[in-house]
């Protein structure tokens, strides 16, 4: 009966699925054009989400994200606005972007050195294929060189690695300057085992889908302890986002996961608000 429907109505789901996708590609030419308005930085802002030991319950380090409060538009999320700026070459300055301002507004309020000690910022997996951008990174944390013995580079996979020799190379240049290396949403993106052998990281992060699914998914459990397993046994770091829970957070302490970041903990905040966390909490 569906098949038959469909073919009745072919030449209108025809019409409606052309019109959904001019719809998006509108969308998208709406998204780049905003975004290549000289006042787009004035409208970003930077949160810093807490990262906590699992075994002490001590922060151990903020993640940074990006947020893009648009006047007329609102916020738009990063994982909108991201893939279309690496797409229209944007994404090398917003990186920048956020290194600088993430710098400059931790050291302001005095929260590097001695609060913060781990600064986990996030990039894209293309930006470590060009060249251009390696070197660009290089030149900023050379010139913050203090900053980035604390700073951690999180490889986003929105596209393979597919240069892993490139990417090799490049991170460990990058390392020689004291930065660290995570692999964020280990499990969804393309990283295979064989990729994760040669690229000299220091964490996986477990993506937040798998831990979403951790009370209601067999599969999705033996996910996160197969992660957390390989990270040990590589002898690196194992972090597990989107801990909303105590069952998760129990689920990720039995697996033997050593942090955990999430609403359960805190939200991501502005700099003040952080302020106030870290030294409500360990003050
Ligand atoms: P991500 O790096 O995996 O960041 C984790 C995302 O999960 C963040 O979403 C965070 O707000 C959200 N999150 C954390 N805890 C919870 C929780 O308990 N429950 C739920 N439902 N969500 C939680 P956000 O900030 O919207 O960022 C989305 C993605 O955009 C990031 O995923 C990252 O891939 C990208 N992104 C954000 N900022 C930057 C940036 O400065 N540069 C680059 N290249 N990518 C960025
Ligand atoms: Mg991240
Ligand atoms: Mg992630
Ligand atoms: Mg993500």
């Amino acid at each position: 009966v569906a098949l038959h429907n469909a073919k009745i109505h072919g030449e209108e789901q025809y019409s409606f699925f052309s019109r959904e996708l001019s719809e998006i590609a509108q969308l998208r030419q709406n998204l780049i054009n905003e975004l290549k308005k000289s006042e787009l930085f004035q409208h970003f802002h930077i949160v810093y989400q807490p990262q906590l030991s699992i075994s002490t319950r001590k922060v151990v380090g903020v993640e940074v994200l990006l947020r893009w409060i648009h006047p007329e538009l609102d916020f738009i999320p990063p994982d909108q606005f991201i893939p279309v700026a690496e797409d229209i070459g944007l994404m090398p300055d917003i990186t920048r972007w956020v290194i600088t301002n993430a710098k400059k507004e931790l050291s302001d309020s005095e929260l590097i050195p001695s609060w913060v000690d781990r600064v986990s910022i996030n990039i894209s997996a293309k930006e470590l294929n060009i060249e251009e951008q390696v070197k660009n990174l290089h030149d900023i944390f050379q010139e913050y060189h203090s900053f980035a013995k604390i700073c951690q580079l999180e490889i986003t996979e929105t596209t393979a690695i597919y240069d892993i020799s490139t990417s090799q190379k490049f991170i460990k240049s990058l390392k020689k300057l004291g930065l660290r290396f995570s692999i964020d949403d280990f499990g969804t993106g393309f990283t295979s085992l064989s990729n994760l052998k040669n690229l000299p990281v220091d964490e996986l992060k477990v993506d937040r889908s798998f831990i979403d699914k951790i009370e209601t998914e067999h599969n999705s459990q033996i996910i996160v302890k197969s992660i957390v397993d390989l990270a040990k046994n590589f002898g690196i770091n194992s972090v597990a986002e989107g801990v909303e829970n105590e069952n998760q957070l129990n689920f990720l302490k039995q697996c033997g996961c050593k942090e955990a970041q999430g609403y359960y903990f805190a939200k991501p905040m502005g700099v003040d608000d952080l302020e106030k966390y870290l030294k409500g909490k360990l003050g």
